[in-house]
């Protein structure tokens, strides 16, 4: 195959991350970059599986403070991920990729069903692959969907894309003294009680001893310089 460092990976993206500079929904410029840096990784002869959040249009719990059935909001916020699923599979195969929605939730009309055997296929056949859904039940978030799914296909890396460049000691939105930590295991994540992603996702990494890196996706070209190697971000491991 290639100069890769890994041969297939999971890559994670909030919702938020498709809203550009807007508060709301999908901005089809920031779409279309992050489609493009996907495609780039791809070519390289990375097998790429992509789950997206749903925070751009409705997250569970906001629905639920403001007064909705939880498991009814949670159900509205899985539905967005297929939103911004079926968007992402629209722009890769504008640019000339081949792509397919996975839902956990059966929308059949729209997308394929997630069936592990069959995702595992598609990545083989060089396509991308776009879980949907998070894990289809309610209570938990689009991590928690994308450190199962990584686990399912056996992927080399967990890819969590954040707005900030790394995990870092202190929040360096409030502390300018803040460091960036450039390789923790999981254990010193939990004695030093650091956020790296929520509790149910990060038990699943942690127990399967997938490595996971936090990074940020605003730099064009990152995705495949991790790839390639590069310890760009914050690598959690065992
Ligand atoms: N969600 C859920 N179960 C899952 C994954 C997601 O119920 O397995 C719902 C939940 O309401 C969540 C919303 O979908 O708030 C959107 O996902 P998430 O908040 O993880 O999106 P992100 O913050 O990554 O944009």
């Amino acid at each position: 195959m290639s100069n890769l460092a890994y041969r297939r990976v999971l890559l994670k993206l909030s919702g938020e991350a498709l809203m550009g500079d807007e508060d709301y929904g999908i901005d089809p410029k920031v779409l279309n970059r992050l489609a493009r840096e996907v495609i780039e990784a791809s070519d390289a002869g990375a097998e790429i599986a992509l789950v997206i959040g749903g925070g751009n249009i409705f997250r569970g719990a906001g629905l639920a403070a403001g007064g909705m059935d939880r498991v009814t909001g949670d159900h509205m916020g899985m539905l967005a991920t297929v939103i911004n699923a079926l968007a992402m599979q629209d722009a890769l195969e504008k640019l000339g990729g081949k792509a397919r929605v996975m839902s956990a939730l059966k929308v059949n009309d729209v997308c394929e069903d997630y069936i592990r055997r069959r995702a595992i296929r598609h990545l083989e056949k060089r396509r991308l692959v776009i879980f949907a859904a998070g894990t289809g039940n309610p209570f938990f978030t689009t991590d928690s969907g994308a450190a199962l799914r990584a686990i399912e296909i056996g992927a080399d890396l967990l890819l969590k894309a954040t707005k900030v460049d790394g995990v870092y000691d202190k929040d360096p939105k409030k502390h300018p003294d803040a460091v960036k930590l450039d390789t923790l295991t999981y254990d010193e994540v939990i004695s030093r009680n650091l956020q790296v992603m929520d509790t149910a996702a990060f038990a699943l990494c942690r127990d399967a001893r997938l490595p996971l890196r936090i990074f940020d996706m605003a730099e064009p070209g990152v995705l495949l310089r991790i790839l390639r190697g590069e310890p760009i971000g914050t690598l959690v491991r065992a």
